[in-house]
């Protein structure tokens, strides 16, 4: 009769190897949250990182909090494959070095199963010779500018951030905001359109409704009729890679990121596009970086709070500068307002 392969295994020394060690070589992507690291439970189908793993003096564990499963190194890899205690036990020794006693033959080594990464949608992005086609500095946002600023600051700000011109239906003029991420494509292109009368109240305030290029063209056929377009870039987010050791000034509305930009040249501005935008997902670019972040005055305690849970991703400094030099009836108030109040626009 043939006795079945058997080791024996140091089951102590397996379950003090880390477990974020643990994690990364079964194949997860970890996320560092505070003291503690998150990813992807295998216990149950989980699309956000729900797992968080500990790794302290004396605690080296995994716990999920949606399904509250959870356990040792050896646990988390049984239930990550499928496999017995013994299996994960072998796979466990071999890929970390721990010697085994074998009895009665060899037991084979197995496979870990893959992890699944979540399917990207495929986005279109905007050809790159259609953004240059508009690229210009007669749109109402830069005439309003040239008041404020000389005419070579405009010029130079406004190409860095590849401002554009374009004409739509009854309106001239509507200012040109690209979104282009981190690796030089072009996601959407947002169109405004602003008030230019020197004379007026809302100078160099939008007198229309935003547009986006990207599904206008879709629905005009010059892009695929079905075409999805990345929304989660920020505005200004291809100067990142260009200037990596500049400090980051983020706000939310890409005509603050210009105003600022011209106004206060040393730092390197984004924007998120709208206030529900501050999101992980739309911030990981800003990794590692020094970030002075200026919510408009009626967002400084939502934004204060959704940044407390980012910590770990960039060194944020929140400002109350909105709130501070609003004027006490300006409910809503902006680094643009600030900038435009300190330079009257030219009466010609
Ligand atoms: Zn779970």
């Amino acid at each position: 009769m043939m006795n079945t392969p058997y080791e024996h295994y140091d089951t102590r020394r397996i379950n003090a190897i880390p477990i974020t060690g643990v994690a990364q070589r079964l194949g997860y992507e970890l996320k560092r949250a505070g003291s503690v690291w998150k990813t992807r439970c295998p216990w149950h189908e989980d699309r956000h990182p729900s797992l968080t793993l500990y790794e302290r003096t004396n605690e080296n564990r995994c716990h999920c909090f949606a399904c509250g499963k959870g356990g040792s190194v050896i646990d988390l890899t049984m239930q990550h494959s499928g496999w017995t205690f013994q299996e994960a036990c072998r796979w466990l020794c071999n890929e970390f070095c721990i010697p085994t006693t074998q009895e009665h033959g060899h037991v084979p080594l197995p496979v870990p199963k893959r992890v699944e990464k979540p399917a990207e949608p495929t986005y279109t992005y905007i050809p790159q010779e259609m953004l240059a086609g508009l690229v210009s500095v007669d749109n109402s946002l830069c005439q309003c500018l040239m008041r404020m600023f000389t005419p070579a600051a405009v010029e130079s700000v406004a190409g860095e951030y590849l401002l554009g011109t374009y004409n739509y239906r009854d309106i001239d003029e509507y200012t040109v905001f690209p979104n282009i991420d981190a690796r030089g494509r072009v996601c959407n292109l947002k169109i405004q359109h602003y008030d230019t009368e020197p004379s007026s109240l809302r100078f160099a305030h939008s007198d229309a409704g935003c547009l986006w290029l990207g599904s206008l063209w879709a629905k005009e056929g010059r892009l695929a009729k079905d075409a999805e377009f990345r929304s989660d870039c920020l505005f200004g987010e291809h100067l990142l890679p260009r200037y990596p050791m500049q400090k980051v000034a983020l706000v939310e509305s890409p005509k603050n990121a210009i105003f600022g930009a011209l106004a206060f040249p040393r730092m390197l501005w984004v924007a998120t596009g709208n206030k529900g935008a501050l999101k992980r997902r739309v911030l990981q670019p800003l990794q590692g970086r020094d970030v002075l972040v200026i919510p408009d005055r009626d967002a400084i305690q939502a934004w204060t709070e959704t940044i407390a849970t980012m910590r770990d991703l960039a060194n944020f400094v929140i400002s109350d500068f909105c709130e501070r030099q609003a004027p006490s009836c300006a409910e809503k108030f902006d680094i643009a307002d600030y900038i435009q109040q300190l330079r009257q626009p030219m009466p010609f």
